[in-house]
């Protein structure tokens, strides 16, 4: 740290010798001896001048020999910061994951040697190069172009193909970024095998399970009355476990990544069939209603969308007490369209909300189960939704009733906007 040493009085030093000359000049005038008068106050000013020079001298040996304490905390607080930061600076070098500072502009201003290898960055070259530019033709180009501004996962990494990396962009300090690249290769390998295992416990469960239904449709309860109350609820149990069998099978087929069956998905036929299942539910026990506001098709797969929605009907259906009301809305909103199941019934307290889309997560165990539920029901519909980038939003009210809203973006839709009166 420079410090600066002051020198009080030296301006008015100057004018005071200024003036004094002067004045001897003229007093010398007066007396007949101008040049004794000068000299000697030349004397005096040169006496004066060395006086205030040693003063400054003393002043600087002074602060360069003894530094106040507040001067020497500042110097170690630097000098620690200053090896933290090189501490950092190593540190983030030596990460296994690709790490890269971005500056406002979008240039690489530094990265560190996992950058290299896994997406392929040169060094001195690409630094401060946009790199938009750097990556564009590679996995990440899309991401990036679209502004990166959700994490990106299970994406081949550019230098490395057969690795599989998690990307995140994330601010950094003023009008910086970092983006972050981690290697997820193994925790996807883990994420196969539970799918593989899941898709073919599922599937070899379905035969042995179709037989035994098969023979409990046989037995005749008449026959042998004392074992019908048995009968049924075997029939009941092997019919629940053929509902999560197939349920299973549904998520495994969402999560193989095959690609998105796109078609054109007739809204108003849909409608109208998720109105007759929430009928045939209900027996007539609540009062359904459908609003269809809008006239907008949607694009993607009609079998998963209704899949998804009729979850969410069935849902309503099973979790409204006998007179509530049910509602499914279709209407445009300001950059999409939403389709909504709204009940007015027991509704869900507010932490259990965030865990609701997880396999076998139930708020009441119990009656999920009288009421024929599987538990993965939300899963499904979250998976179809992610398949179709929608989003489920989830508003509810313990004992005044839920509302699912399915939200789709306008890359979604098939018509024209047309606003809704
Ligand atoms: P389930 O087959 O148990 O209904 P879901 O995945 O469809 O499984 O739903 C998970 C849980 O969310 C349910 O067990 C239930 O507790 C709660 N839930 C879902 N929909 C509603 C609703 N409309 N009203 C109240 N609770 C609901």
């Amino acid at each position: 740290m420079k410090r600066t040493v002051s020198a009080p009085g030296f301006t008015t030093t100057v004018i005071a010798i200024g003036g004094g000359l002067l004045l001897a000049g003229l007093l010398g005038a007066a007396i007949g001896q101008t040049l004794l008068c000068l000299t000697l106050a030349a004397l005096i000013a040169i006496i004066v001048l060395l006086v205030r020079v040693y003063r400054l001298a003393v002043t600087v040996e002074n602060n360069r020999f003894i530094p106040d304490a507040r001067y020497e905390r500042l110097r170690m607080r630097s000098r620690r910061l200053s090896l933290q930061l090189r501490d950092l600076r190593s540190a983030a070098a030596a990460l296994p994951d690709a790490a890269v500072l971005l500056d406002g502009e979008g240039r690489i201003r530094w990265f560190n040697h996992a950058s290299e290898d896994l997406l392929g960055l040169r060094r001195p070259q690409d630094r401060g190069v946009p790199l938009i530019e750097r990556l564009r033709e590679s996995t990440l180009g899309p991401w990036l172009e679209s502004g990166a501004r959700e994490p990106l996962n299970d994406v081949p990494a550019p230098n490395r193909p057969a690795l599989r990396l998690g990307m995140v962009m994330m601010p950094f300090g003023q009008h910086q970024r970092l983006m972050l690249g981690r290697d997820i290769s193994d925790l996807m390998r883990l994420e196969q095998v539970r799918q593989d295992f899941v898709a073919n416990v599922s599937h070899e469960l379905r035969t042995p399970l179709t037989v035994i239904h098969g023979y409990l449709e046989l037995l005749d309860p008449g026959e042998q009355p004392e074992l019908a109350p048995v009968i049924a609820e075997m029939r009941v149990q092997s019919e629940r476990m053929g509902q999560i069998v197939e349920d299973l099978l549904m998520l495994s087929r969402l999560e193989t990544h095959q690609p998105l069956q796109e078609e054109h998905v007739a809204m108003r036929p849909l409608l109208a069939t998720l109105r007759k299942e929430a009928l045939a539910l209900s027996h007539g026990r609540h009062h359904i209603e459908l609003q269809e506001r809008t006239e907008t098709d949607l694009y993607g797969s009609v079998r998963e969308l209704h899949s998804a929605f009729s979850n969410l009907v069935s849902n309503a259906v099973r979790y409204t007490p006998t007179q509530g009301r049910i509602t499914l809305i279709w209407e445009r909103t300001e950059d999409g369209a939403r389709f909504t199941v709204e009940d007015t019934g027991y509704g869900i307290p507010a932490n259990h909300l965030a865990r609701l889309t997880e396999r076998f997560y139930r708020v009441s165990s119990s009656r999920s189960r009288d009421t024929g539920g599987t538990g993965l029901g939300l899963s499904i519909v979250k998976h179809v939704l992610n398949r179709h980038q929608a989003q489920l939003h989830i508003e509810s009210e313990p004992g005044q009733g839920s509302r699912f809203s399915c939200l789709f973006g306008s890359m979604r839709l098939l018509k024209p906007v047309r606003m809704d009166a």
